[in-house]
């Protein structure tokens, strides 16, 4: 997808967390852009409109289009403290594709390995973020939740084009691994897949418990954040797809292989713990 790449300063970059997050834990949300070049189609951030921080042109251009913020860095060496739990980000990737010509992440890691809070988590599912592998390794406390959202890649092309394959993200995932990293296999949202096979890869990949999370849809979650349009119209051509059904296959798998499995604020939580 073509997308144009914008920069503005902010005020603050830590957001003290609410809902979700802070059920799960987390005192603090770190967002270095708004918008987020992956696009994908069931993306819940657009249906938050300004409620995160978006503008109209964001939620009408989806992933055409991102604004970092410049001067993240520079605020993030004013704002840290050694009590936060910080989740980046709920509302773009931070290594979505712009970020490979914007290079903001470097800076923000550098920051942060210099005044380590309680814990620090990367919610992606950029394989980009191997660039910064060194960074990585200098934080304590990192974990890294990477999102696997399906087995079958076929399902990925068409819910989520702009992302990496499903094989080169679980090599992601082993390579963080290997390198010393926690990394979780985040199985969120959860797309049509075949359970069991998604469980397996998952468990192989990595050595945490699994994390899981169906996609969002409006009869079972009245009000805030929900799938977006396009992802819908693309989960009505699986109306065999059961994810209540999905989740327990995956459960079983999780439990036979000694992991915890969970979903929801709850197994988030996770990410958190020491
Ligand atoms: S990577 Fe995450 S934030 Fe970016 S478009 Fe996809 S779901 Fe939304």
């Amino acid at each position: 997808m073509l997308y144009s790449i914008h920069e503005q300063t902010s005020r603050t970059i830590l957001s003290r967390t609410s809902g979700f997050l802070l059920s799960a834990g987390f005192t603090h949300s770190l967002t270095p852009a708004r918008n987020c070049t992956f696009g994908c189609s069931y993306c819940y951030v657009p249906t938050m409109r300004i409620q995160a921080g978006l503008k109209k042109d964001d939620w009408d251009h989806w992933g055409h289009h991102t604004t970092f913020k410049s001067n993240a860095a520079l605020l993030l060496a004013r704002e840290l403290r050694p009590h936060q739990t910080i989740y980046c980000s709920p509302l773009t990737d931070p290594y979505q594709p712009a970020e490979a010509t914007r290079q903001l992440m470097p800076e923000i890691l550098q920051t942060v390995a210099a005044s380590p809070p309680q814990a620090f988590v990367l919610q992606t599912r950029g394989p980009l973020l191997l660039r910064d592998l060194a960074l990585l390794q200098a934080i304590p406390r990192l974990r890294v939740s990477f999102s696997i959202s399906t087995d079958d890649d076929a399902v990925r092309r068409r819910f989520e084009p702009h992302c990496a394959a499903i094989p080169e993200r679980l090599q992601t995932i082993r390579h963080l691994r290997a390198a010393g990293l926690r990394v979780h296999a985040t199985l969120a949202p959860l797309l049509p897949c075949d359970p069991a096979r998604l469980a397996a890869l998952a468990l192989e990949a990595t050595d945490q418990d699994l994390i899981a999370d169906p996609l969002h849809v409006r009869a079972d979650k009245p009000h805030g954040a929900t799938t977006r349009p396009p992802g819908l119209e693309l989960l009505a051509r699986y109306p065999a797809f059961d994810s209540a059904h999905a989740l327990s296959v995956i459960e079983a798998a999780a439990t036979h292989a000694g992991r915890r499995f969970g979903s929801g604020p709850a197994a988030f939580a996770w990410l958190a713990e020491a």
